[in-house]
């Protein structure tokens, strides 16, 4: 039976811990109460908000419509032939859990997405990454139900239009489609080649294990996990989205500029004459990093990553963020986007 609670605050199912209310809150187990949520947001003409974990919204007001929250569970794995497994997962299972799980089946692939809070169905929404691995690496088809029609629709990896932190369910279709599944293929760990190319994690995974030539994805995950503990605010304990803005990718020519300007920036050469500068660097420099106001700031130890220290609001974190833009654009000329949804 679907139960569907009033009047709901919000606090428990973001990461960010802001207290707004839904008007409705509903608990999805199986896809046809996605269907009957569907149904009961037609029939009162309110929108429907699809909601994993919360690690990757911002909100900033009450929702005067239906919170869906993800809860379908289940997992499976078959291998394919001797070199590959077959993963599937429902939307709701949590990420890090399945990740961890694909590892003891002996699969390799995900290990470098250690730790990334939230659902399995979320990830396709930004094609989450880390450590230069990206889902989109592994990724074979999502099912989804398309709130417009209530048909279930299958998309293949082309279909899904992945991009850095991007999809068609992020930019072009946002809202419209309910990820239920998840179609994953992934290497066996006797096969696969690990990915220890990003810089950051070589040279981590050397301090632990100086034997470069054996990393298995179980060593790979747990030095993830121990960077990211080091690095990251828990939210558990303090109030984050993860990344607070993306990356900014500029010409070459732009860098170059930069670069002259400005000692130390860090730029990472990408296709086709661009440049992915870390915003985390360009927010340092710029002064605000580990600064507070009001409730919210700027974590102390990754600039990337903002904060509510426990009162602050959605809006106060806006406002944060807008100053950041606002003032990387005068001092750098560079663009920021905000990586999360805002709602
Ligand atoms: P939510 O926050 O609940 O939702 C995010 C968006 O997806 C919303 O627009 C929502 O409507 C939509 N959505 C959620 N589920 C579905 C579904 N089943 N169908 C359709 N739409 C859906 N991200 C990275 O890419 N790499 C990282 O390394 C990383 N590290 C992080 C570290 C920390 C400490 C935190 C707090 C966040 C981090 N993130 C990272 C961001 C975030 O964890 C991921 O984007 C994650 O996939 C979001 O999952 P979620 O279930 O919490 O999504
Ligand atoms: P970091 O290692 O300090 O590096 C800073 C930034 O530089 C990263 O964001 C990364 O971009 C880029 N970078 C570093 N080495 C690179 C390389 N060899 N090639 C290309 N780009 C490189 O970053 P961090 O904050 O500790 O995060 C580590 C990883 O976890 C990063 O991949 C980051 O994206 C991911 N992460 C994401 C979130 C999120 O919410 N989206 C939150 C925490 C961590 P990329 O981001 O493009 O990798």
């Amino acid at each position: 039976m679907l139960v569907i609670q009033e009047a709901v605050s919000l606090k428990p199912y973001n990461t960010l811990g802001f207290d707004v209310s839904a008007r409705y809150l509903i608990c999805a187990n199986n896809e046809q109460d996605v269907l009957n949520a569907r149904t009961f947001a037609l029939e009162n003409n309110l929108p429907l908000l699809v909601l994993g974990g919360g690690s990757n919204v911002v909100f900033t007001q009450d929702f005067d419509g239906v919170v869906l929250l993800m809860n379908l569970r289940g997992k499976s794995i078959a291998p394919i032939d001797e070199r590959r497994f077959e993963v599937r997962c429902k939307a709701g299972e949590l990420w890090h859990e399945m990740v961890l799980w694909s590892i003891e089946q002996g699969a390799q692939g995900l290990e470098n997405l250690s730790l990334i809070p939230g659902t399995v169905g979320a990830t396709p929404v930004q094609n989450i990454g880390a450590y230069g691995t990206d889902l989109n690496d592994w990724f074979v088809s999502l099912k989804a139900i398309d709130i417009h029609t209530g048909e279930i629709c299958v998309f293949d990896k082309s279909e899904c239009e992945f991009a850095y932190r991007d999809s068609i369910f992020k930019s072009k279709f946002p809202q419209r489609y309910v990820i239920t599944e998840l179609k994953l293929h992934l290497n066996s760990a006797k096969c696969g080649d690990v990915n220890v190319n990003y810089g950051g994690l070589l040279d981590a995974l050397i301090e632990q294990y100086p034997d470069t030539s054996s990393y298995t994805p179980k060593m790979i995950s747990d030095v993830v996990c121990a960077v990211r503990r080091a690095k990251l605010p828990d939210p558990v304990k303090l109030g984050n989205a993860g990344s607070f803005f993306k990356n900014p990718v500029v010409s070459s020519e732009h860098a170059q500029r930069l670069q002259t300007q400005f000692n130390g920036l860090v730029a990472y050469p990408q296709t086709a004459g661009q440049v992915k500068l870390a915003a985390g660097w360009l927010i340092e420099q710029a002064g605000f990093k580990g600064v507070c106001f009001d409730g919210v700031g700027v974590h102390d130890k990754q600039a990337l990553v903002l904060v509510n220290y426990g009162e602050g609001t959605g809006q106060q974190l806006l406002e944060l963020a807008h100053c950041i833009q606002a003032k990387i654009l005068e001092q750098f000329g560079v663009a920021l986007e905000i990586e999360p949804r805002v709602y």
